[in-house]
């Protein structure tokens, strides 16, 4: 097998690749968007095929790649069940196998940290990566993002450390150079979870860690949702993919928008999908409009171009903001929310359609 592991000093974030050395096939942990280019670099010259990039978690300090990479590589992005992302390709249920030429990884849930996060063992059970269920010497806070120590403590005896002694364990972070551990070294030195520490006594020392909240953790979670595809994306220096189709402005909350009298203007150019249930479109609508109610769009979506431009439309541009995001993720390039929905549109004078 093939394996890396690399680092991103801001963060001190561990990312890894993994990669069967017959198939070249690969996985990719914890990518750091700060590092895209290096990480593409070695995918490249390592000559890999990236099949998966697993997230252990929704990082509240850092930006995931992922995203990058999915549209890079082909990738299919993966996180556990329990509070992944919706920009997930997969949800991973607790024992599943993703399997990469003949390697395999099996995902073992170990909320406590966070309700999603996932542990990664090797099929050979010779290392595992822990995300920040397991540090050396140490954990990952239970503070916040449903947090909780009880359930950290179950997490950390029941799934990582009753594999066998020497698993070599990678965390996703260390703020002292340390690279591994193993199950023998924290059952024995682990401050917070070895040396027979009680659960009682586990929860009490989280209680009184006093951590101040994470320096990125307002652009970190809202990004991350997104699969670190933010509305500042221009990583590589490839240019907004957006402008260079419509008059895009974004929203605080990262909603890609076109004014009503930018799509007066180009109603050829676009596809113009209403996301209203279909009894509001009886109301008015824009001529020409496709109707497909923001709960189906997900779905209807996934057979369509992500390459092809559309237009996205409700009443006052709150659902037609979501879905603009939900399709983002998946992948669409050139997609817009109409800024101030059927209200800023009829407000305006603009052709309406019964
Ligand atoms: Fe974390």
């Amino acid at each position: 097998m093939i394996f890396r592991q690399l680092f991103d000093p801001e963060s001190a974030t561990y990312t890894y690749i993994l990669a069967d050395r017959g198939t070249q096939e690969a996985v990719i942990i914890d990518p750091v968007r700060d590092q895209v280019e290096r990480d593409t670099e070695i995918l490249e010259q390592l000559g890999l095929n990236l099949l998966f990039v697993l997230e252990t978690h929704v990082h509240a300090d850092h930006v995931t790649s992922a995203g990058v990479l999915r549209r890079r590589f082909g990738a299919k992005i993966a996180s556990g069940r329990h509070g992944g992302p919706d920009c997930a390709d997969m949800l991973l249920q607790h024992g599943e196998l993703v399997r990469f030429g003949g390697c395999s990884l099996e995902i073992r849930e170990t909320p406590g940290h966070t309700s999603g996060c996932t542990t990664y063992v090797l099929g050979d059970r010779k290392m595992a990566f822990t995300g920040d269920a397991l540090l050396i010497r140490g954990c990952g806070r239970t503070d916040f993002q449903q947090g909780d120590a009880r359930t950290l403590y179950r997490s950390v005896h029941d799934q990582i450390l009753s594999l066998p002694a020497d698993t070599l364990l990678y965390p996703a972070h260390d703020y002292k150079g340390r690279t591994v551990t193993s199950v023998a070294e924290e059952l024995r030195y682990n401050p917070r979870l070895g040396a027979n520490k009680t659960v009682e006594e586990f929860v009490e020392i989280m209680a009184n860690l006093n951590l101040a909240k994470p320096k990125k953790i307002e652009e970190a979670l809202p990004a991350n949702l997104r699969c670190g595809l933010s509305a500042e994306d221009t990583v590589s220096g490839e240019p907004l993919p957006e402008r260079a189709w419509a008059a895009i402005s974004r929203t605080v909350g990262g909603v890609p928008e076109v004014g009503p009298q930018w799509l007066n203007v180009h109603p050829e150019e676009v596809r113009v999908i209403d996301v209203r249930e279909p009894h509001e479109l009886r109301a008015g609508r824009i001529k020409g409009v496709e109707n497909v109610p923001l709960g189906a769009i997900k779905q209807v979506a996934s057979g369509w171009d992500a390459n092809e431009p559309l237009v996205l439309v409700c009443r006052s541009g709150g659902r037609s903001g979501r879905a603009a995001i939900e399709l983002e993720a998946l992948g669409f390039r050139r997609v817009a929310s109409l800024r101030g929905g059927m209200i800023d549109w009829v407000q305006q004078k603009f052709e309406v359609a019964l």
